[in-house]
């Protein structure tokens, strides 16, 4: 069903009429919706970018067309799947873990690092890199109900749609604000996406009124200090706490990973990392950890392999890289010392193209080693705890 409900509104978004996901109302993002308007199919009195209380009522002269006809059928069904997709995120009984972005920086089909977690009624965000927010839809993830994001650090394929992230949510109807937590410079990230967004807030509540937007664009930057060895508690609500810690990617300053806790139970993310204690710390006894992992052998292949075509720059990266990643046979090691239940493995390099690289890069070689669940995650990947 869903997967009908995103061939449709892939069908529409290639003819070139909308950008954003076909909502309840039929009409859309205000550039979008002129572009509609223009084509006589709607007016600008139908746009709603939300289900506001205050929305004007629609008021089309044009009848009814095969067009429209498929907004208002895949509206109508994707506000229905959206609301029992949300209730299911959202449900405090269980804690659920969906890998939105798996790839690295390297170019391929997957998005850039993105990962969710929804517990006790909330949806924490850890990373955004490119094609962040566009998966987070494709996904049908509840993206207005974003509280907070929790940056690993600040490597553009971390944080490239960090912009679309907070955008988006506020276009399609955040009503709270959004809180990003990250090392020193977060400051410095978050107030340069909002200044760069300023202008498109400021455009589209002239266009709308501020009626359509409950909150203000921007997010609130919130920095975190190197915690110590043992973790530092940065998020505290409703039983949920999340903690950080300090893992190591050197050259980068504060590299963090994160651990949600809640019910007895815990989420740990890696951030990009090699072995270190912090990342044993944050790791011990997960009943989920989502960590990132270098296969360093067929790094080196590569790297060889760009050395004897005299690519040298391509030869010096793939050295280098090899420095501040974490191995695959490292990982699966502390992680069986971790006492980890179920290792997600993410951030994947080199990344696989297909399935069978997959299972011959990464799942053959870790469940050697690793005597718990191993997932190779996929973009869309999600793992359960139910308490
Ligand atoms: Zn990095
Ligand atoms: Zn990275």
């Amino acid at each position: 069903m869903r997967l009908e409900l995103t061939q449709s509104c892939r069908k529409i978004m290639s003819m070139g009429l909308l950008s954003l996901s076909v909502l309840n109302s039929g009409c859309s993002d205000s550039a979008d919706a002129d572009d509609i308007a223009r084509g006589g199919m709607c007016t600008p009195g139908d746009v709603l970018l939300s289900p506001t209380p205050e929305a004007p009522a629609a008021a089309c002269s044009v009848p009814p067309s095969p067009f429209s006809s498929l907004i208002e059928a895949g509206g109508t069904a994707r506000a229905a799947t959206t609301e029992q997709r949300r209730a299911e995120l959202l449900d405090p009984s269980r804690i659920t873990v969906v890998t939105c972005g798996t790839g690295s920086p390297f170019p391929s089909e997957r998005a850039q690092s993105c990962l969710a977690v929804f517990v006790n009624g909330k949806f924490l965000l850890f990373d955004a890199g490119d094609r962040a927010q566009n998966s987070i839809e494709n996904l049908n993830l509840p993206v207005t109900d974003i509280e907070s994001i929790f940056l690993t650090h600040f490597h553009s394929d971390h944080i490239a749609d960090l912009g679309e992230v907070i955008s988006r949510s506020w276009i399609l109807g955040r009503t709270r604000p959004i809180e990003i937590y990250g090392g020193p410079e977060v400051e410095q990230v978050v107030n340069g996406f909002n200044l760069v967004y300023s202008a498109d807030e400021a455009y589209r509540i002239a266009h709308h009124g501020e009626g359509v937007f409950p909150e203000p664009l921007a997010a609130a930057a919130v920095p975190i200090e190197r915690p110590g060895p043992e973790g530092k508690v940065v998020y505290e609500s409703d039983g949920v706490r999340v903690l950080a810690y300090s893992v190591d990617h050197s050259p980068i300053g504060t590299a963090l990973g994160y651990r949600v806790e809640y019910a007895g139970k815990a989420v740990a993310v890696s951030g990009d990392t090699v072995d270190t204690p912090g990342l044993r710390a944050l790791a011990a006894n997960a009943d989920v950890f989502v960590s990132e992992v270098m296969n360093k052998s067929a790094v080196e292949d590569m790297e060889c392999a760009f050395g004897r075509i005299t690519d040298v720059r391509l030869e010096k990266i793939f050295a280098d890289i090899r420095s501040y990643h974490i191995d695959l046979p490292e990982l699966a090691r502390l992680a069986n010392d971790a006492d980890v239940t179920t290792l997600v493995i993410t951030h994947l390099v080199p990344t696989p193209l297909n399935a069978a690289q997959g299972d011959v890069f990464f799942t053959q070689p870790a469940s050697t080693i690793f005597g718990g669940t191993l997932v190779l995650a996929e973009d869309g990947t999600e793992v359960v705890i139910l308490l």
